[in-house]
This record gives structure tokens, C-alpha cells and sequence, in this order.
């Protein structure tokens, strides 16, 4: 086996231990792959794993990883920051783009998907814990993003994306979960198309996967440390 062969294993049992225990179904909880600053032949070792979705954060970066791999049926989630000038490469190429946090950008992202592919299957980024420079929507703002990203044709709304602050202690990142699924639920009261919740990372897996996350997004524990700092991009 692969170390990245090994390393996947390793993170679906952490993935089913954590589901086991929440009582949940593993088929309930997708692993997103987080490839970025990767190359492309990490993401081919994932696949011969079993590995079927990946998850980019730098959109020109991620392309290029596109056209190398576009022998593979693979599924890419952008779940970096999506600037303007980014949306129609983000709208040409991406099956999810899970950080939505601006009407602009969704509207962008609607009437630059073509209309030849499927609908981009978009989530509501939520600043939840109030992070002072991070991205995402506050909370009490999110319904109403929600329901305005739902009408636009070209996205298919499926749910609610968030990235703790690393948290300090399990309390505390308890209660960020916990928070980030009774939003979630609250949503999806008039929005019952949702159906995902992109929540918990490496770190934070088992106590995602007890609140209720349907997709954890791993880079570290498949593939390793990143080889490089993050560009932008
Ligand atoms: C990089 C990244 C991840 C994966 O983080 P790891 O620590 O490598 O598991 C998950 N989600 C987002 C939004 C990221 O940017």
C-alpha cells in the first residue's frame, strides 16, 4: 500500500469509529480530500485508493490539477476563498464551491455556469465563532444568503459550510459545533434541499461527525504535511 493508500484508511476508520459512536451511519458523513498544494499524482494515488472527491483551495492551482486528472472521474470541491475575478473558472470547472458567502459571488457563480454541465453545488459559508479575519457570513445573516442563493438558477443550494477557529479546548469546539448544526437545521426549515453540512478537519473529525457534519474535508492526514506555503491563487 501507498502511504496515501495507508493514510486514507486510516482516516475512513477514524470516520466510522466516530460514526459508530454517534450512532450514525458511515454512509451519512463523505470524506472530502484535501489535495491543495498536492500534485497531481497524489490525487491519482487517492483515487486508486478509492478516493472520488478533493477538495482545492487555490482555483488556478486546482485547474491545472483538473486538466492533468481529466482522465479520472472525479469530483473537485473549491473550498478556498472565491474573489470576483475567480468565479467563472470557478464556474467552468468545479462540481461545489462551499464557501459562499456573498450574494455577488453566487449571482457571478449562476450566470457564468454553462449550461451544459449540472447545476454547481454551492454551501453558505458561516463565520460561526466570529473569527475577526476569516470569511463567511454571520450566523444571523446566513437564512437570508440562503434563501437568495436557493432562487438563482446555474447552483443547486445543498447546505452550510463552516471552519472553526482551531478551538482551544473540546468545550468550546463542542459548542461551535453544536451551534453550527442548530443553524443548519434552523435553514433547512424552509430550505429542506439542504442537505449538507461541510464541517470538521483533521483535528476536529469525531466531535463534526457527533454534532452532525455530513462531509469532513482532510488534507494533512491523507497527504501528508503541505509541501510548500500556501499561494494565492
Ligand atoms: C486546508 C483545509 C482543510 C484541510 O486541512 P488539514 O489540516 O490539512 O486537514 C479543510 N478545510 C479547509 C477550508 C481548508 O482550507
Amino acid at each position: 500500500m501507498t502511504t496515501i493508500a495507508h493514510n486514507l484508511h486510516h482516516v475512513r476508520e477514524r470516520i466510522a469509529t466516530a460514526c459508530a459512536a454517534a450512532g450514525r451511519r458511515v454512509d451519512e458523513v463523505t470524506l472530502l480530500a484535501v489535495s491543495k498544494t498536492h500534485p497531481a499524482e497524489a490525487v491519482r494515488a487517492a483515487h486508486a485508493a478509492g478516493q472520488r472527491a478533493f477538495g482545492e483551495n487555490y482555483i488556478q492551482e486546482a485547474v491545472a490539477k483538473m486538466a492533468a486528472l481529466a482522465d479520472l472521474p472525479l469530483q473537485w470541491h473549491c473550498i478556498g476563498p472565491i474573489q470576483s475575478n475567480k468565479t467563472r473558472l470557478v464556474a467552468e470547472h468545479f462540481d461545489w464551491a462551499h464557501t459562499i458567502d456573498r450574494l455577488k459571488i453566487a449571482e457571478r457563480l449562476s450566470a457564468q455556469r454553462p449550461a451544459h454541465l449540472a447545476p454547481l453545488n454551492v454551501c453558505i459559508q458561516v463565520n460561526i465563532d466570529g473569527g475577526a479575519t476569516k470569511s463567511g457570513v454571520p450566523p444571523h445573516e446566513a437564512a437570508a444568503l440562503a434563501q437568495a442563493v436557493a432562487a438563482l438558477p446555474g447552483l443547486r443550494l445543498r447546505g452550510v459550510m463552516t471552519i472553526p477557529e482551531i478551538a482551544t479546548d473540546s468545550v468550546a469546539s463542542q459548542a461551535v459545533h453544536t451551534a453550527t448544526r442548530a443553524l443548519f437545521d434552523q435553514i433547512r426549515q424552509t430550505l429542506p434541499c439542504m442537505d449538507t453540512l461541510s464541517m470538521g478537519m483533521s483535528a476536529d473529525l469525531a466531535p463534526a461527525i457527533a454534532a452532525g457534519s455530513t462531509l469532513v474535508r482532510v488534507g494533512a492526514a491523507i497527504f501528508g504535511p503541505r509541501p510548500r506555503p500556501a499561494a494565492g491563487g
